[in-house]
């Protein structure tokens, strides 16, 4: 096994190569097969697709320990679909769902030493991704392409507690209307950097994109879902055709379900912010990250419940999600927790 010589209390949110990741090309039409490597660089022309015209599409998830010392992941099979469809939309060759299982499988067992213990709160997280690395110069798809899924061992995202955080409202768009925002690509990144920049520099922990064809509805952050809880608890997410759908605020709205909420996904308004009591972010980092103040349009919305703490609502939804990836509270629907053996 590894030579793995990390502090574990001491870990962020950083990349560390770890010892073996699973690599696979695709070429002359079809995917050869995949397999593990311990070199962590790649080497591609200096006309590969992805230098010129951003052909890449990714993925993330995490694998934790549970308590009893069990390896896990939770509903892999879900981002094995999603950047099947998201490399669909950019014209990449969709890497086949049991080489993306396989692949996670393959490099969670490899790098056992490198998750973080149960106590510590901390995961491997697990970052696949499709890119082109054939040379292309004429406007059009690669021909070649490789499929790549490394793991880096975090931290717990509250190790320092949960503490809400702000945003105000981007003066950019991260998306074009009816463009690639619901697609998980690296391009979206970086059209949202500068907006989440310039957030920062203004004092700001995160930006809220607005629709980019009206600029009146809620869609999401660069990088998180929003959800919200309304005065008389029923659970809101903005729904778009822009807005990535995020595995975790979809399997938050189905506990919700069988908690008994009522949840609604519909379009939200910017304007109507100020009848909810509480509002989060969700995604695979934190899960729900509480949002307490949110700023734009020459308002300040004060989120009632959750200035100090995470309102109770989503306090509820949190630990029940968390207590599922833990395999300490039985899932809603069958296979969401998937051990690696
Ligand atoms: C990854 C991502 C999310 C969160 O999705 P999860 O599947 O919950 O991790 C939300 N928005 C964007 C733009 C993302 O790329």
């Amino acid at each position: 096994m590894a030579n793995v010589n990390v502090d574990w209390s001491k870990l962020g949110f950083a990349y560390q190569p770890i010892t073996q990741r699973y690599v696979a090309n695709y070429k002359d039409g079809k995917w050869g097969k995949g397999g593990l490597s311990d070199d962590p660089n790649v080497t591609m022309n200096e006309c590969a697709g992805i230098l010129q015209y951003c052909q890449e599409v990714f993925e993330g998830l995490k694998a934790y320990k549970t308590e009893e010392g069990r390896t896990v992941t939770f509903r892999p099979d879900q981002n094995a679909k999603r950047m099947y469809d998201s490399a669909q939309r950019l014209e990449m060759p969709p890497v086949p769902e049991e080489m993306f299982l396989e692949a996670v499988d393959a490099v969670v067992k490899a790098n056992k030493d490198w998750i973080p213990p149960y106590e510590t709160g901390g995961a491997l997280y697990l970052r696949p991704y499709l890119f082109a690395t054939g040379p292309v110069i004429g406007v059009k798809p690669s021909d070649e392409y490789q499929f790549r899924l490394f793991g880096t061992p975090v931290g717990n995202y509250f190790k320092n507690g949960i503490k809400p955080i702000t945003i105000c409202v981007s003066d950019f768009d991260r998306a074009a209307p009816r463009g690639t925002g619901h697609i998980k690509a690296g391009l979206n990144y970086a059209m949202s950097l500068h907006a989440y920049i310039t957030a920062h520099n203004r004092g700001y922990d995160e930006n809220m994109f607005l629709d980019p064809a009206t600029r009146t509805y809620v869609e999401e952050t660069g990088g998180a879902n929003f959800i919200f809880v309304t005065k008389d608890n029923t659970i809101v997410t903005p729904k778009s055709s822009s807005i990535l759908p995020s595995i975790t605020r979809r399997s938050l709205m189905t506990i919700a379900e069988s908690l008994g909420y009522k949840t609604e996904h519909r379009p939200v308004k910017f304007d109507e912010l100020d009848e909810f009591q509480e509002a989060g972010l969700c995604g695979t980092a934190a899960v729900i990250c509480p949002v307490g103040r949110i700023e734009g349009k020459g308002r300040t919305i004060n989120l009632p419940s959750g200035m100090n703490e995470m309102g109770p609502v989503l306090t509820k939804l949190y630990k029940t999600l968390r207590g599922i990836q833990q395999c300490k509270i039985e899932a809603p629907e069958a296979g969401w927790v998937h051990e690696v053996k």
